[in-house]
């Protein structure tokens, strides 16, 4: 191999690798690592210090020591379970290399007899001499063993030392690219280039270095080119011209007028931004991000109305049947009786849906609600002119962007999600989307009081909940998770409904991941419709719906949740006219972490804020939905540490969407960070 100043090196298979054959490629390929640059995103996670060469009568048990020594005798045993051994000496006394399960040819090889060797390894003394067993680390070159050795978090089959060859390796033929970075920007790093900063980042001695120069220059990199591409995506969508929609906004005026409360502003701010998309010529893709019970759906609704109105039909898609229902029956409610409205579930049959099919294909049915059904290719809409989907925060970027293809040109885009984002955060995440948020509540809303319980205090939340019960209310119990075990995670649930059960009979009724879709469905609805009190389940409440009657839940062993899922959890409540509570449950002895967390969610019930300090207190892989969106979680740079960088990205973003033109400054930079390809035809 050879130097080169092409980032095409670094996407080469890792079988290129002198001493990478196919089991070592296998291994790490299992483990997502599929090239070169991959292999440098496995950060070293410690050290050992081998450069101290020492005396044998230095040496102390139970240390990694490195010696110089002459080889001078052989015992090869050849008896099943006695090891090889050979004698070592210097001036001072003399040790054993041990060997189990070897071959005498490679003990002789790497241990010549009458030559000097310097050797590495763990001491270890047996019958009162000093030895060391299976030494890895032996060369007749000092300066190969008397160096720190990186430890990587390795996979099962590759020994640190080969893994630290391969990197080597690398890091030896690393081509020099060529900056892409503003000079400016480059400036606030001390002029580290790409090319120095890995290799100090491979240097075991920058372990934990976090704020260097050569770590921020990469963390900043990986952000950059996350933001680029996002910006790339949306600059792409929104160059597609499409036919604008007209609509006098006369019917939804009459929707508005007729509802029983007055939209705040910032649901008709956030109306405004999604009709002046609708009324332009380029196409609309933009998030709809408000708080749990900020009234989303009414504003979505709304729109939809529009767009009917200017002849297109709209597809509303939500997680679940239930939510769809709901806002299909919203729909009915509010919507005049010329609009044909849909919906197409699970349960529709088989007839039913032939006839949606044909009539969407028609143009018969002005607006579909549905799951992710929607979206199979047998159902052709006419000319849909709108997709709306509700609770999206598990779409990453990729599917966001499929999706927007997929309406056709003509198709505008609505996603909305209740996950409140830090501002540090919403370009990384949302960088592909205009965005409007909703940040008040609708000003009716009490704000929901939240209280902790010790687990041994559960009288007095009975007691509490009897009440709740006389004011003819109803309650959430969410039980908690067992980690680990998914199998068992429903035995919690069930023993509590056995308990409640006894204290209100034929009043609470039990869900459960094990339930089946259509009995949960039927609970839920009887829910809603107030068939029962008390639902006890675990975590799967699901998103979105709204229970105007629930204004009790409870929460046992809250401490296993994050900040943000206990928000949203939270949000199910709290929904209607009637006060709310939220009663967190802990079991004993409160951590400090704990009960920082209890204070932030008593004090607070704005969402944003509670992200950003969930984020704080946990890291951002942690906040709810980011684990399973499969959004990329950034490897070097940290939302928390390097707020500034966050900053400073989006601002460098600003500039080159103004300045620079031409992006191919930046392909490198694209390219080895945006292996999905995700933008592969811009540049
Ligand atoms: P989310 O933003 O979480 O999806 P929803 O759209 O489900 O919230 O709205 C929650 C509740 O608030 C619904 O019962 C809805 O009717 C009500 N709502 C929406 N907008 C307003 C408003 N401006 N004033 C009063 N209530 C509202
Ligand atoms: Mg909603």
């Amino acid at each position: 191999m050879k130097y080169t100043s092409n980032y095409k090196f670094l996407l080469e298979d890792l079988s290129k690798l002198k001493g990478v054959g196919k089991k070592t490629s296998e291994i790490l390929k299992n483990k997502k690592i599929n090239n070169l640059f991959d292999l440098l995103w496995r950060l070293p996670k410690s050290y050992i210090d081998r450069t101290e060469n020492n005396n044998i009568n230095e040496l102390q048990i139970g240390r990694i020591h490195t010696i110089t020594v002459l080889v001078k005798k052989y015992s090869f045993p050849r008896i099943r379970n006695l090891p090889n051994r050979v004698t070592c000496e210097d001036n001072t006394g003399t040790i054993d290399c041990v060997f189990f399960n070897s071959y005498e040819g490679y003990i002789k090889k790497i241990l010549p007899l009458h030559e000097e060797v310097t050797i590495s390894g763990k001491i270890s003394i047996f019958n009162k001499k000093y030895q060391i067993t299976n030494p890895r680390y032996v060369s007749k070159d000092k300066a190969l063993i008397e160096k720190i050795h990186s430890k990587y978090n390795l996979t099962a089959g590759i020994s640190q030392k080969i893994y630290n060859k391969i990197i080597d390796q690398i890091l030896k033929n690393l081509p020099i690219l060529k900056e892409w970075l503003h000079s400016e920007v480059l400036k606030k790093f001390d002029n580290e280039s790409w090319n120095d900063s890995i290799k100090k980042l491979h240097n075991p001695k920058n372990i934990g270095n976090f704020k260097s120069n050569f770590y921020r220059r990469l963390a900043f990199d990986e952000i950059l080119a996350s933001h680029l591409i996002s910006s790339e995506i949306r600059k792409k969508i929104k160059k597609v011209k499409k036919k604008e929609k007209k609509f006098s906004n006369e019917s939804s005026r009459k929707v508005i007028s007729r509802l029983s409360y007055k939209l705040t502003n910032e649901q008709n701010k956030s109306l405004t931004e999604i009709n002046k998309d609708l009324t332009s010529k380029n196409k609309m893709f933009r998030l709809l991000q408000g708080d749990v019970g900020s009234g989303k759906t009414i504003v979505a609704l709304i729109s939809a109305l529009n767009v009917i109105e200017s002849g297109y039909q709209v597809a509303f898609m939500a997680p679940t049947e239930i939510l769809c229902r709901q806002h299909y029956k919203l729909a009915k409610k509010i919507y005049s009786n010329k609009i044909k409205i849909e919906i197409l579930t699970g349960k529709s049959d088989y007839y039913e849906k032939k006839r949606i099919n044909k009539e969407i294909n028609s143009k018969k049915i002005n607006i579909l609600f549905g799951t992710h059904s929607l979206f199979q290719k047998k159902i052709k809409f006419s000319n849909l002119g709108f997709i709306i989907i509700d609770e999206q925060h598990k779409f990453g970027v990729r599917q966001r962007k499929s999706l927007s293809d997929k309406g056709g040109i003509n198709c505008d885009v609505l996603l909305m999600s209740a996950t409140p984002i830090p501002r540090t955060l919403i370009m990384s995440v949302y960088g592909d989307m205009d965005i409007s948020i909703i940040k008040e509540k609708p000003n009716h809303r009490k704000e929901i009081l939240t209280y902790s319980k010790l687990e041994d205090k559960i009288d007095d939340v009975i007691r509490f909940i009897k009440k709740e019960l006389n004011n003819k209310n109803q309650v959430f119990w969410v039980c908690p998770l067992i980690e680990e075990s998914k199998k068992i995670d429903h035995q919690s649930a069930i023993k509590k409904f056995d308990y409640l059960s006894k204290i209100f009979p034929g009043k609470v009724a039990l869900l459960h991941s094990k339930i089946d879709k259509l009995e949960k469905e039927n609970i839920l609805n009887n829910f809603l419709n107030n068939k029962f009190q008390i639902l006890v389940s675990t975590t799967v409440i699901e998103v979105g719906i709204d229970f105007p009657n629930a204004t009790t839940i409870v929460i046992e062993n809250a401490n296993k949740f994050g900040l943000s899922q206990l928000h949203q959890l939270r949000g199910r409540v709290g929904r209607g006219l009637k006060q709310s509570s939220c009663i967190l449950i802990f079991k004993k002895n409160l951590s400090k972490n704990a009960r920082k967390r209890i204070k932030i969610l008593k004090n607070s019930n704005d969402g944003f804020l509670i992200s950003k300090e969930d984020m704080k207190l946990r890291g951002f892989g942690d906040l709810l939905g980011f684990k399973q969106s499969g959004l990329k979680s950034f490897k070097l740079a940290d939302p928390v540490h390097n707020e500034d960088l966050f900053i400073l990205a989006e601002n460098e973003i600003k500039r080159i969407e103004i300045e620079e033109k031409n992006l191919i400054k930046y392909k490198p930079l694209i390219k080895l960070y945006d292996q999905a390809d995700v933008i592969n035809d811009l540049i």
